[in-house]
């Protein structure tokens, strides 16, 4: 039988070539592809009875048409309003911009609408509406809605999800054994499949989607365990042979002393280094933590034993950074240093790949440019990545495979749940620095209306002319760099007149690297007071001497990004601030400003976070840097995830998995997930 993924689109009636293309832009190659693009939500337009519902609720109810509609027109827009009656129930309907649907609107007729319901006046404004002498669509269903885009319109999706299911919902395999369906009483997953699309019901829709994210989540960890067990004992990774003396005379050279938690760390790290097995480790700490010169330490073990180090960054200015301070750390013992990145071009770039290659170069520090094709090293040893989140796994094993088997170190300031990251990484360790340097004073977090602008205008001034430095953050405009630009723009020229005797400086996105290189090196330097930036600061920056942030529309960000901002902060001996200035108009906002305030703590932040967007939200992983599933939240679905990794576990054990014809699926599923390749899985 045709396999799904073999099927091209333009088997499914209904779509042409101009639509499949636009369906490759959400990763829709084949039929397979897009009876796995599932809904994120319902629009439920199942009918209600209108003694049951409550002022401002979204409902649908069945209608009679009574009496004559009223049509008001005003130049291009038009109101149509007509009495209708629902049980005894007598209510005005009210459509906008529907003026076609006039004569329609016959006295005695029935007729479904559906629309926000506002008790007090009797009235609905009504977004859909259905006669069901015509024949019904929607009305008295779960409606999926698909995240879509460009030409493709959620109807049309809707209408060719319908069509895909009739033409090759019975081709659909059962791919999980017996065993397991049965074991949680699952739905086979054909009918899974069709449910999450198309749910009779809510208890189906969940029944399926339940059915579902066990799949994914099974299927991923039976692709970490086959992995293991292929791999199991093989000691073919670098070792590197330095000794405790050598190490302690750079712990020693550094600025300051490590604190416990950084020490407990360090000899995880070189106990790895040393082992002839592969390290893979997980280094998290809250922002501010110290964690680069963890980093530095493992690097200065790797230069030692013989080998040559890269140090990988999400931004030009993170990597600027980190090569300065390495190089710092570095200089007196005699180990170079060097820097790639996008703007590293020409006879410069030609210079250092050759050192590179020749391993004239102990440590390369950069960005993405890293994993370009014509970047080899002599002997890479070790691999950190910064900020892990903001790489793909790809990225980041493309690296690894410019050496032999080196050792990796992935840094986050993201902070995951040990048990999590224990059962979503597999085979990762995890490290975790839960203190921050001694001595540095809590951050104080104030949350301010924007009247009171003024106030913090003031703040500015009080910590500029202490020789300190703030950042302002503009506004995130989503979806609009542009418009973000021009935020920062129109606030540095409000700026630079409210503040004539400091220098303000500006930071955005669409300026050059070598411009914003320049910006950074300034405010480094204490030459720029006050920086104007966009959300390009959100990583890693380090400046200590800077005590103060002020988020403007603080509640447009993200917990976890408004967190990160503030990180920029509190890196120094001196006393600093975060002031958000919002006005927030949802409960969210709002509750985002109290948890802001509440706490400067990343890991109640992150906790707190999780309880704010709650299960349910699919995409809520996004930002963690953990894996992501079309359904699953590793999160939300954690309890899933641990019995998936159990059943995963046992079934590689047995020995029959291995050779049973009913396993041969899912050793198909293998082979086309290149486990047999001995692919590294991160
Ligand atoms: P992050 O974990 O956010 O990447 P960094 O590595 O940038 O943090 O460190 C934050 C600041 O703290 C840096 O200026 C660094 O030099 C400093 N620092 C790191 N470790 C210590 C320590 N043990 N004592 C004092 N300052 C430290
Ligand atoms: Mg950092």
């Amino acid at each position: 039988m045709l396999q799904l993924d073999q099927i091209p689109l333009k088997q499914i009636h209904g779509v042409s070539a101009l639509k499949e293309g636009e369906l490759h832009a959400f990763g829709i190659f084949n039929v397979q592809d897009m009876l796995e693009y599932y809904p994120f939500r319902y629009e439920d337009y199942r009918l209600r009875s209108l003694s049951e519902v409550k002022d401002g609720d979204k409902i649908t109810v069945q209608a009679k048409i009574m009496g004559i509609p009223v049509l008001q027109r005003y130049g291009r827009k038009s109101r149509l309003t007509c009495k209708l009656m629902a049980e005894d129930w007598m209510f005005t309907a009210t459509w906008f911009n529907r003026h076609f649907l006039k004569d329609q609107l016959t006295s005695g007729r029935e007729i479904v609408v559906t629309g926000k319901w506002d008790l007090k006046r009797m009235q609905m404004t009504v977004s859909d509406s259905e006669f069901p002498d015509k024949g019904v669509a929607r009305s008295g269903t779960l409606q999926p809605v698909y995240s879509i885009g460009g030409k493709i319109t959620q109807s049309w999706m809707r209408k060719t999800m319908n069509q895909t299911l009739q033409q090759f919902g019975e081709m659909i395999p059962e791919i999980l054994p017996e065993l397991l369906v049965r074991k949680y009483s699952m739905m086979p997953r054909k009918k899974a499949i069709t449910g999450i699309h198309q749910p009779e019901d809510n208890r189906e829709g969940q029944e399926a989607r339940r059915r579902m994210v066990y799949e994914e989540l099974f299927l991923f960890q039976l692709k970490m365990q086959a992995f293991r067990a292929l791999n199991r004992g093989r000691a073919d990774g670098v070792v590197h042979t330095v000794d405790n003396a050598t190490v302690r005379e750079f712990v020693r050279s550094l600025p300051f002393e490590l604190t416990d938690a950084q020490k407990k760390v360090e000899l995880e790290i070189l106990h790895d280094l040393r082992s002839p097995y592969c390290m893979n480790r997980l280094l998290q700490g809250d922002v501010g933590s110290g964690k680069t010169v963890v980093a530095a330490i493992g690097l200065f073990a790797t230069v030692r034993s013989g080998f040559q180090g890269a140090l990988m960054v999400p931004t030009e200015i993170l990597a600027e950074q980190h090569m300065r301070s390495l190089q710092k750390l570095f200089e007196p013992f005699g180990i170079s240093v060097g820097l790639l990145t996008g703007s590293t071009t020409g006879k410069k770039r030609k210079e250092l790949l050759a050192s590179l290659q020749m391993g004239l170069l102990d440590i390369v520090v950069g960005t993405h440019a890293l994993i370009q094709e014509d970047v080899y090293f002599r002997q890479l040893g070790l691999v950190v990545t910064d900020e892990q989140h903001r790489f793909g796994v790809n990225q980041r094993s493309i690296l690894r495979r410019k050496g032999y088997n080196p050792d990796v170190l992935t840094m986050t300031a993201t902070p995951i749940p040990r048990t999590l990251a224990i059962t979503a990484f597999g085979d990762m360790d995890v490290s975790t620095i839960s203190e921050r340097p001694k001595g540095r004073i809590p951050i104080s977090t104030y949350w301010v209306k924007h009247d009171l602008m003024d106030r913090v205008l003031g703040f500015i001034s009080r910590e500029v002319d202490q020789g300190r430095q703030a950042y302002l953050i503009c506004p995130l405009i989503e979806e609009s760099e542009k418009l973000d630009v021009q935020n920062a723009i129109d606030l540095h020229i409000q700026m630079q007149q409210a503040f004539p005797n400091y220098h303000v400086g500006l930071l955005h996105g669409r300026m050059t690297p070598a411009e914003k290189e320049e910006v950074m090196r300034s405010f480094y330097a204490n030459e720029v007071q006050l920086l104007i930036s966009t959300t390009v600061v959100e990583v890693g920056v380090d400046v200590p001497n800077a005590t103060l942030m002020i988020i403007m529309d603080a509640d447009r960000f993200g917990l976890s990004q408004l967190h990160q901002l503030r990180g920029r902060v509190g890196r120094g001996s001196h006393a600093s601030y975060c002031i958000l200035v919002a006005d927030p108009k949802s409960e969210v906002g709002q509750e985002r400003m109290k948890v802001m305030t509440d706490t400067d703590d990343g890991f109640e932040v992150a906790r707190r976070d999780l309880d704010l967007r709650g299960p349910g939200d699919f995409f809520g992983t996004k930002q963690s840097g953990l894996p992501e599933f079309r359904l699953a939240d590793m999160v939300a679905d954690f309890e899933v995830l641990e019995k998936a990794r159990e059943d995963a576990t046992d079934l590689i054990k047995d020995s029959s998995f291995w050779t049973s014809p009913q396993y041969e699926v899912l050793r198909g599923y293998l082979q086309k997930e290149q486990i047999f390749q001995g692919d590294l899985i991160d």
